[in-house]
């Protein structure tokens, strides 16, 4: 009967598939567990023992309530005056509740829920319900109510199934696609604006005025090449989300990869004067995907050149194998006084080995406060000038995707004023050629 209620709804589209599904299948188990419990033992003189013992699905019933036992979505089967009859163990859990189960309004305080079961309760249909609870941690849930009539019953009360369906990683997920669609395409916006305004002057007052043509020509291009990191930056974003979940196989001597970086980046280093030297003692090989090690490498070390005075100097230390304790938390480079933090670290068993690759700049450094926040999509702290090329405010969130992707860590230590240090670290090429951590 309970199982037609819920076809019918699906049929009608208040309920959806999957929802449907889990429905019928919690419901079956509980109408089982209904009937070889809480029925048989109001009414065991009404009914023949034998009838029970020998009945042929009984073995299917049992399967059934284990079946609700370890279900991991919260079940409950609620009685006349709104008393809990029944919790599984997902929603003793996620309502904590103890061993006496008492009024659902003393445990559950949403009043639409409440207000929903007491009209199952009546043998009502009901709509699922939606809440949200703030504390202590924001969560989204959606309540399925159905009303059921036990057939065991010599008195048929109607009781109601509660399911509570955890949908907060579902919104979460949601809210950040939106996040990320509304912050990509204000960033794209902006110098679109900007490129706009400039072709309508162009085309009126300015258009007999050679001088200011060069002149909006060029912010014009500055701005393009800005659409294009940007474009660039997300492309790229979107390829290592791809594959994030997938280890990589290479090998990879991180000593040659920073030397070609540097050479790349030369062109960058001289035009700010900047002394950009290395300081590899050793061969140094990860396991690891060569273009995106080289990805992270030329993020962190272009950085460092970005932010770096003009006539200074920007160091990348690349040290031999530690321990995850001795790359992740080595002595302060800049002072007791610096904040660190770790931004991305991976899972590591014992004994795992890990090269680290340090960045030093001297430039201004970052507030402790604004440490947390940096591996966040275009998150750019206020106030920093980044020199000729503003930056998008992705680099680092796309190291850390690649170090995630290669289990390896991402760590920061800064003082505002005195410089900053990005690390990250790889798990190292094991005599056999093998990640030591690989599944
Ligand atoms: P961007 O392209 O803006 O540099 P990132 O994701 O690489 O984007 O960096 C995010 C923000 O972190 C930067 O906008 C800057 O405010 C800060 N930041 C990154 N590296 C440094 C550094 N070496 N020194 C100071 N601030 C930095």
């Amino acid at each position: 009967m309970g199982s037609l209620v819920l076809v019918l709804f699906w049929l009608f589209g208040e309920l959806g598939f999957v929802e449907t599904f889990v429905a019928i299948t919690t419901f079956a188990g509980l109408s089982t567990f209904y009937y070889l419990t809480v029925s048989t033992t109001l009414n065991a003189s009404s009914m023949p023992s034998a009838v029970r013992v020998a009945h042929p699905t009984d073995a299917v019933a049992a399967s059934a309530d284990v079946m609700l036992q370890h279900l991991p979505i919260p079940v409950m089967l609620i009685g006349p005056g709104g008393r809990i009859e029944m919790a599984n163990p997902a929603a003793r859990e996620f309502l904590g509740l103890g061993a006496l189960e008492g009024h659902l309004s003393s445990v559950l305080r949403q009043p639409r829920v409440i207000e929903a079961v007491g009209a199952a309760l009546q043998g009502e249909k009901v709509q699922p319900v939606e809440y949200a609870t703030l504390a202590p941690v924001e969560s989204h849930v959606r309540a399925i109510i159905a009303p059921i009539q036990p057939t065991g019953d010599s008195v048929p009360h109607w009781r109601a199934m509660l399911v509570l369906a955890d949908e907060t990683s579902i919104k979460r997920a949601d809210r950040m696609r939106a996040d990320f669609l509304a912050n990509a395409s204000h960033e794209l916006r902006t110098p679109l604006t900007s490129l706009a305004g400039f072709i309508e002057t162009l085309r009126g007052h300015a258009k007999d005025d050679p001088e200011a043509r060069e002149r909006f020509l060029a912010i014009m291009f500055d701005q393009t090449e800005r659409m294009s990191r940007l474009i660039n930056d997300l492309l790229s974003l979107s390829r290592i989300e791809m594959d994030e979940h997938v280890p990589p196989i290479g090998d990879v001597d991180l000593t040659v990869l920073a030397g070609e970086v540097i050479a790349l980046l030369g062109p960058q280093t001289a035009d700010k004067k900047i002394v950009l030297s290395l300081e590899a003692p050793e061969p140094a090989r990860v396991v690891g995907d060569r273009d995106q090690l080289m990805e992270v490498l030329q993020n962190l070390i272009e950085n460092a050149i970005k932010y770096a005075p003009v006539d200074s100097g920007v160091l990348v230390r690349i040290e031999p194998a530690q321990s995850r304790d001795q790359v992740e938390r080595p002595a302060p480079i800049l002072g007791d006084d610096a904040g660190r933090l770790t931004l991305a670290a991976p899972k590591s068993g014992p004994g795992e080995r890990y090269i680290a690759v340090r960045v030093r700049d001297s430039g201004p450094g970052i507030k402790r406060r604004d440490l947390l926040r940096l591996s966040e999509r275009f998150y750019r702290v206020s106030g920093q000038k980044s020199g000729a090329s503003e930056g998008t405010g992705l680099g680092l969130a796309i190291v850390k995707h690649i170090v995630n992707r290669h289990r390896g860590g991402l760590t920061v230590e800064s003082v505002p004023g005195g410089g900053s240090v990005f690390s990250v670290f790889f798990p190292t090429v094991t005599k056999a050629g093998v990640e030591a951590d690989r599944p």
